[in-house]
């Protein structure tokens, strides 16, 4: 027998309740290894062992090239490299499907607190989550990123700025989609709704995961108009294959950073 349709359609965000209220009750164990007696917190050696980028902000590194093609981005980084057999990827599970905010905004903690000694968050002036759709939104109850970049907040002191940019288009997962698919997939999803809050400051925009790029391109191509708009990028996790180099300029969706980009966006990152 088919659900009622009003069951179908709260039938995923019952669960995310349901679980997150069992999680707060007898779930004791630490969300990457599953080992009891943590209280559902990440246990001193998950912490230890979580595969850290250690890019650190760093001006002009593998992940920053991955978003040369837009002048307006200053600095790019995230916290951890991430593959699903990586118990990272738990964490990221929790936060994003089963309701455990309060591990986004641990997470957006602590990566906050690992640029404070770099020049990173120098001349920023709000941070921004990467928006969800309303639809989205509705169903899984909040905003992922908005909680990482809580976190953030909290380890930088500097205001979340969460009205300025909407997501438009509510378009299916990306998972299963190889890069032009994802591309295509994420075109014009974005629309600015004050330009005013964005304009002549630098953000840095919060995201979950960075995998090709995609949708923060998307949103970076959007941004274009707003003038004198710079924007930095910071997720918790990166998950592309780039920092291998198995994937080719073409999949990361740049002609050739070095020999097509125009000279004054290339410029600073060359090095002797
Ligand atoms: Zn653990």
């Amino acid at each position: 027998m088919p659900l009622p349709s009003f069951l179908h359609r709260w039938w995923p965000s019952l669960l995310t309740a349901l679980r997150a209220a069992l999680s707060v009750l007898i779930d004791e164990r630490c969300p990457m290894c599953g080992r009891s007696e943590f209280k559902g917190e990440i246990c001193p050696s998950c912490w230890f062992n979580i595969p850290y980028t250690h890019l650190r902000g760093a001006s002009g590194n593998m992940l920053e090239r991955l978003f040369w093609s837009e002048p307006m981005v200053q600095r790019v980084s995230a916290y951890a490299w991430y593959k699903p057999e990586y118990a990272i990827s738990k964490v990221v599970h929790e936060f994003k499907y089963y309701g455990r905010k309060d591990l986004a905004q641990l997470m957006g903690e602590a990566m906050g607190r690992e640029l404070l000694d770099s020049d990173f968050f120098e001349g920023v002036n709000a941070l921004v989550p990467v928006p969800l759709s309303a639809q989205r939104l509705r169903k899984r109850g909040y905003n992922q990123s908005e909680h990482l970049a809580k976190g953030v907040a909290q380890a930088t002191g500097l205001p979340l700025l969460t009205t300025a940019i909407a997501r438009v288009v509510d378009n299916p997962s990306q998972t299963t989609l190889d890069p032009s698919q994802r591309r295509d997939n994420v075109r014009d999803i974005f629309a600015v709704v004050d330009a005013d809050a964005l304009a002549g400051r630098h953000i840095v925009v919060i995201d979950d995961v960075i995998t090709v790029g995609a949708t923060l391109l998307s949103l970076l191509q959007t941004l274009r108009p707003v003038p004198h708009l710079r924007v930095s990028l910071l997720a918790l996790c990166a998950a592309g294959r780039y920092h291998v180099g198995r994937l080719s300029p073409d999949d990361l969706h740049l002609s050739d950073a070095t020999a097509d980009a125009q000279n004054h966006v290339v410029r600073k990152y060359h090095k002797p």
